[in-house]
């Protein structure tokens, strides 16, 4: 399918104005934000102008070409500590970080803007997502990398000396933090999915995305080590702030309502994805 790439900003109103104006657009799938937890803290002004204000300059420009539905990409980071696992979408909401509290805020709006304007969303609270399309050409390639899949298949590959696991005294069977992965195919599958529904006149609604099956900092590490086949030296280091000891996604509703299924919920499969993306990003295949 062709498909026409225009690159912008979305806090350009008038640029957007003219983009929903060309062509006929029945919904928006909205992945814009800035997504660093630590720099969210240390500069909130630039996560709530873009992630916030960009977001409502964004829903003026639909509701001014009459676009009703949309898709959101949140995050399960605005639940905060985990009161009880797995967390279900009515799980209290308690952002810690200001990117969290950015994701909340469009909720909030989202919320008023479809009781004032009839606009219908879907929201996704994203667990962690990780992985790479099967045939490897899709991957995760930030600039900083701070994530752990990513960083463990960098040392992998010879790109770093080592990993740091942050924190190894948490109250956890190895005393890892056990974040919840998600395969980005399986999340995209989602997304598909929370278009239909809408199109079908679908409420919104919010969605939790994970997966259910967790595993620990320790476990990623050591089954990288068995999909690459190379040693990854590994230095402990304190906790990282921001991070819940053990973050488990039900994902009960979005399967019931959606009929969502995930593809690939193992780990094995959600490494061996990501280390085919990144030798071939890397040139090694
Ligand atoms: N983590 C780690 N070393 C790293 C990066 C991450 O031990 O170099 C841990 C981190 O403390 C967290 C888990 O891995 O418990 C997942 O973190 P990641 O940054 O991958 O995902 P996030 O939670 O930020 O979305």
């Amino acid at each position: 399918m062709q498909v026409k790439l225009i690159v912008g900003d979305m806090s350009d109103h008038p640029l957007l104005d003219n983009f929903f104006s060309t062509h006929n657009r029945a919904a928006v799938m909205h992945f814009v934000a800035y997504i660093a937890v630590g720099e969210s803290v240390t500069y909130p002004a630039k996560y709530y102008r873009n992630n916030v204000v960009g977001t409502l300059t964004l829903l003026e420009a639909m509701l001014g070409a009459s676009i009703n539905k949309l898709i959101f990409s949140s995050t399960c980071a605005l639940y905060g500590v985990p009161e009880f696992i797995p967390l279900t979408e009515d799980h209290p909401q308690n952002p810690i970080s200001r990117y969290a509290t950015s994701k909340w805020m469009v909720e909030g709006i989202l919320d008023d803007f479809d009781i004032a304007y009839n606009l219908k969303s879907v929201s996704f609270h994203y667990f962690n997502a990780a992985g790479a399309d099967p045939n490897g050409l899709l991957g995760e390639d930030h600039i900083p990398e701070t994530h752990l899949i990513p960083l463990v298949l960098l040392a992998a590959l010879g790109k770093s000396e080592s990993i740091f696991i942050f924190g190894t005294d948490y109250p956890t069977p190895d005393g890892t933090c056990i974040p919840d992965y998600i395969h980005v195919n399986d999340l995209a599958q989602a997304h598909i999915l929370g278009l239909q529904y809408l199109l079908n006149r679908g409420e919104s609604e919010v969605f939790n995305l994970g997966n259910g099956n967790s595993f620990s900092v320790r476990q990623v590490i050591e089954t990288a080590q068995e999909v690459t086949g190379k040693d990854i030296q590994i230095i402990e280091r304190d906790r990282r702030p921001g991070d819940p000891p053990i973050l488990v996604g039900s994902s009960d509703k979005v399967g019931t309502k959606l009929g969502w299924n995930p593809q690939y919920p193992h780990l094995h499969k959600i490494i061996t994805h990501g280390w085919q993306w990144h030798q071939k990003r890397h040139g090694h295949i």
